[in-house]
């Protein structure tokens, strides 16, 4: 069992040396790879620390490399590197640069490749599958490099994907990461929970994103951690907003927009309904239940008379709907 797992970590490790080694060492790793990555602004030394590669593109480049060192078939399929069907063997990552995806202590868990093209039939991003070393609920991209800075400033910025982690760092705001895609979870939060007490999400400058990521932030709540949010001018998303700005301006923009969450959410939500009673009321319940999920009874009051000032609506009317939530809690 413990054997089985150390042979998906050397197999990993395995792929993302050799990732790398294309990218930087072969023409079509340096001619699409790595001058993708220069468009993006990433630097040499950025692209080193990351561990960034690219898969060629070819049926079994990989697979057969791998095969060919010694690497047993039956480890490259469990990591989901190849895609065995019909006896036939596949590379999974073709023609995609490549970011490798680090546990807490640095061990290769998993990847997440991009295509180079903006072809809308394929997927922008394909990820490592579930495996007995990758648990994607478990795993936050950038933890790695990200943890001490996180335990000094006493602050996490989470972002949505692996470029916006990547920029960040490059630009000088290291305590960030991200949970790549997919909707947030208890364990990813219990991982900077251990660290520091607070949190900022930053949202891709879109409403509906913005919309969606709102419910996974109650999770963070309930854990007792302080939550702020920051947007991004509309098209914007955390890395392309980095990559044309300076670090001051940067940090200056993070200390400036940066918001509380409840605060945040209750003027979004009485924005929306405006002058309608119906879903004004509706509102009224939902950020009552999101400062339900605050464990801190003194957090839970202070919050209950800021949001009856913002949705101008009484502080007892929300403390008896607070209590009607915790009621059918618990
Ligand atoms: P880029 O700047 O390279 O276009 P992004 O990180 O801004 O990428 P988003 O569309 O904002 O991309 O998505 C955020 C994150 O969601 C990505 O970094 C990736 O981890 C994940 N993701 C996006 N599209 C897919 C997809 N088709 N399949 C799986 N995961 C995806
Ligand atoms: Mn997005
Ligand atoms: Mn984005
Ligand atoms: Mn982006």
């Amino acid at each position: 069992q413990q054997n089985a797992k150390e042979s998906l970590y050397l197999v990993s490790e395995y792929a993302n040396e050799y990732f790398q080694k294309i990218l930087h060492k072969t023409d079509q790793g340096k001619a699409i790879g790595l001058s993708y990555f220069k468009e993006r602004g990433f630097t040499e030394e950025t692209i080193k620390k990351f561990q960034l590669g690219y898969a060629l593109d070819e049926w079994q480049a990989f697979t057969d490399d791998a095969l060919g060192k010694g690497y047993k078939l039956e480890f490259l399929e469990q990591t989901g590197l190849t895609i065995v069907k019909d006896q036939k063997r596949f590379d999974r990552f073709k023609g995609r640069v490549m970011f490798p995806i680090h546990s807490m202590s640095g061990r290769i868990l998993g990847f997440g490749g991009r295509i180079l093209t903006n072809d809308k039939k394929a997927a922008k991003y394909l990820n490592s599958p579930e495996s007995e070393i990758y648990h994607k609920s478990k795993v936050l991209y950038g933890l790695y490099f990200a943890k001490q800075t996180i335990a000094k400033e006493d602050n996490c910025f989470l972002v949505e994907g692996y470029t916006d982690v990547i920029q960040f760092y490059q630009t000088g705001v290291k305590n960030v990461v991200s949970s790549s895609g997919t909707a947030l979870t208890s364990d990813q939060i219990r991982l900077i929970n251990r660290l520091t007490n607070n949190i900022t999400v930053l949202f891709d400058g879109d409403a509906a994103g913005i919309r969606a990521s709102i419910r996974g932030i109650d999770l963070i709540l309930e854990q007792g951690m302080n939550v702020k949010v920051c947007t991004f001018p509309d098209g914007e998303d955390p890395d392309s907003f980095a990559k044309s700005n300076t670090l001051e301006e940067l940090t200056a923009y993070l200390d400036e927009n940066a918001k509380d969450f409840i605060q945040f959410k209750a003027s979004l939500l009485v924005k929306e309904a405006k002058n309608d009673p119906i879903k004004k009321a509706e509102t009224i319940r939902e950020i009552v239940n999101s400062i339900a999920k605050i464990p801190d009874a003194i957090k839970r009051e202070i919050y209950i008379q800021e949001c009856a000032s913002i949705m101008d609506i009484s502080e007892n009317v929300l403390f008896s709907t607070l209590a009607q939530i915790s009621k059918k809690e618990y």
